[in-house]
């Protein structure tokens, strides 16, 4: 019998873990900084949460969900994405009870049925962030300014910020027919999915990858914005500017998820075949409240880290040293291997990386090892060294040797 992993998941392997524990731990260093606090929610949630919370019309509702009834006869579905779960997690335990807003953020694997392709995935990650309780525009734009900061200082080039404002459901509805009106007579000539759209959620329209040529002349969200819209955006925008972020306007930005409200945002790259999103989020005023919360105004981001990992695989940065031991202990003879165990024990117990042979190899086998471990050195233990309570430490680079006492070791190998 022969096992693969299902379509849509990986195996991430050493040789490609490092970067990503690289990737993540600039996300939390940096979630530290901005003092956003980490929460972690379950994997799965009721399924009804995720169709109120992301809402009936999105594609990920629709048809990719990965749900189940479990043994007690519950529907429940793999989380698709993060934000209702944290804000389910935000009302459950009442957190909006506390005096300061909630800061919070998470990183872990999301679970969507999609058709695989590079930087698409049925099982992915997400890095992602929740501010909730502030409606203060300002907080919109230190939130994009974390994103944008995650990217620059992994190391990423080349991504792009673009923002709009989707107003308020009412002025949604409002839009929705000025929409309409230019898209009836090009009806036949969409795609399917879009026409399904223009029916159900035809701001969703906007969002088709596939038919944005025949969105050029598409009236514009921005001119159906009321006065308090138009302020919280344009404040938005002046904080970007004064924090020397780079954006763009990009009034068919709608984003997939139904409960956005005032900013989106989406965080673009080139170079992952026909997809060019690596991030996005927005404001999003009502969810709390239609989950059963109090009427506490949130927003947020999730970026994709896969697609982030692929694009600096792409781009050939480096990534900082994070492989190699400190020192490979050989062992020659019987005496010398039982000894090995507790030098190796003392040796990793005082903080150093240290490894050894397992299967009574030769010498210059254990020699070969060390060096493809990258050991910066070797500790040869014999017999006659044994005896005088003594080993051998050899630096790779150099090939200088000399013997030190075994008391001393791990004092020498951290000088
Ligand atoms: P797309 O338009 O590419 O389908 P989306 O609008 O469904 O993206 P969001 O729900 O906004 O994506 O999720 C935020 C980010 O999560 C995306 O920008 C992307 O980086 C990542 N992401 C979403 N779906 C997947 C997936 N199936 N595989 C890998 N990454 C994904
Ligand atoms: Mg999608």
């Amino acid at each position: 019998m022969k096992f693969q992993k299902s379509p849509g998941t990986q195996d991430i392997l050493p040789g490609a873990v490092e970067r990503w524990q690289f990737v993540e731990g600039k996300a939390r260093e940096l979630c530290r900084r901005y003092n956003f606090r980490e929460i972690r929610t379950p994997m799965f949630e009721s399924t009804e949460l995720f169709q109120r919370g992301v809402g009936e019309t999105t594609d990920i509702v629709e048809k990719e969900m990965y749900t189940f009834i479990d043994r007690g006869d519950r529907s429940l579905t793999l989380r698709p994405e993060g934000t209702a779960g944290v804000v389910r997690g935000y009302v459950e335990n009442k957190l909006f009870g506390e005096p300061d807003l909630s800061k919070l953020y998470y990183i872990g694997p999301m679970f969507r049925y999609e058709r695989a392709q590079a930087g698409r995935y049925r099982q992915f990650h997400q890095f992602g962030v929740e501010a909730i309780g502030a409606v203060d525009a300002a907080l919109d734009a230190e939130v994009i300014a974390l994103g944008y900061s995650f990217y620059t200082e992994v190391g990423l080039k080349g991504v792009r910020v673009e923002v709009n404002s989707v107003g308020t459901p009412e002025i949604r509805a409002a839009f929705r027919d000025r929409l309409l009106a230019f898209l009836e007579p090009k009806r036949e000539i969409l795609c399917k999915d879009c026409q399904s759209r223009m029916d159900r959620n035809p701001l969703r329209v906007l969002d088709c990858k596939t038919d944005q040529k025949h969105f050029t002349d598409a009236p514009s969200i921005l001119d159906s914005l009321d006065d308090e819209c138009r302020t919280h955006f344009e404040k938005v925008q002046q904080c970007l500017t004064d924090m020397d972020i780079p954006f763009e306007i990009n009034h068919r930005l709608v984003r997939g998820l139904d409960y956005y409200t005032h900013t989106a945002f989406e965080f673009k790259a080139e170079g992952i075949g026909a997809i060019d999103t690596v991030g996005g989020g927005g404001r999003y005023n009502g969810l709390v409240a239609d989950i059963g919360g109090p009427d506490q105004p949130g927003v947020g981001f999730g970026i994709g880290l896969e697609r982030t990992v692929l694009l600096l695989e792409h781009q050939n940065t480096e990534l900082p040293e994070l492989n190699g031991i400190d020192v490979y202990v050989v062992a020659l003879g019987e005496a010398a291997e039982r000894e090995v165990s507790k030098t190796v024990y003392q040796l990793r117990a005082r903080g150093i990386r240290a490894e050894r042979d397992y299967q009574g190899r030769k010498m210059k086998a254990q020699m070969k090892s060390a060096d493809r471990l990258g050991a910066r050195f070797t500790a040869i233990l014999g017999d006659d060294e044994l005896v005088r309570g003594e080993i051998m430490l050899k630096e790779m680079a150099t090939g200088d040797q000399r013997p030190v006492a075994m008391s001393a070791l791990a004092d020498e190998l951290l000088r």
